[in-house]
């Protein structure tokens, strides 16, 4: 390919495919907002699209990113979103992003920000809920997923995450989870 960047790194590739593609699509949240990869303190300099091609992206036809946040996000519905991105490629249907440039059906089921074992910790403090298809379609052919099976939400689609609704260096008073070892105690992880 005529200016390919060969042997270089792979944001190398990206920033020369990403112009040259009909369609960008960032699938998982460290490809949307950098997720885990780029919280705070960080020295790796991870990103997710949307800081590495800017905010005034837009591909060869003209799409924004389409931004397909989760920490995961669901199976059947990123594979059911392909199929629309292809189809508005085709001039058969519309292609409706919300405001952070997500297909906007999949992100209208609101869930509540929970922590699980950690009840008393304010990790979410100020931030109500997030969206995400989960709580209607599970993990996958509606099979698990968090919201489906009274697990916690740590709001993996937003943007804030994890800086926000679940820090991961923030100081952490001491955790509990059940022993591993067979009489079930619970086991004191990360005492501060
Ligand atoms: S329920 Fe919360 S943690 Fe689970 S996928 Fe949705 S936003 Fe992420």
């Amino acid at each position: 390919m005529a200016g390919a960047p060969g042997r270089r790194g792979h944001c190398d590739w990206v920033a020369w495919l990403a112009p040259r593609a009909a369609a960008v699509i960032a699938i998982g949240t460290c490809a949307t907002w950098g997720g885990i990869p780029a919280a705070r303190g960080n020295v790796t300099g991870a990103m997710g699209l949307d800081a590495f091609l800017g905010k005034d992206f837009r591909s060869r036809t003209g799409l924004p990113i389409v931004n397909v946040p989760g920490c995961a996000p669901n199976g059947d519905a990123f594979v059911e979103l392909l199929s629309y991105v292809l189809l508005h490629l085709g001039g058969l249907v519309p292609l409706d992003l919300d405001e952070l440039n997500r297909p906007r059906w999949l992100y209208t089921t609101s869930t509540p920000l929970r922590p699980a074992r950690v009840p008393n910790q304010s990790w979410a403090e100020g931030v109500e809920s997030a969206e995400c298809s989960v709580p209607v379609r599970g993990w996958i052919n509606h099979i698990g997923g968090c919201a489906l099976v009274g697990g916690a939400c740590n709001g993996c689609t937003r943007p804030d995450f994890p800086d926000r609704t679940l820090p991961v260096i923030a100081p952490q008073t001491a955790r509990t989870v059940a022993g591993a070892g067979g009489d079930n105690q619970a086991r004191r992880l990360h005492p501060v």
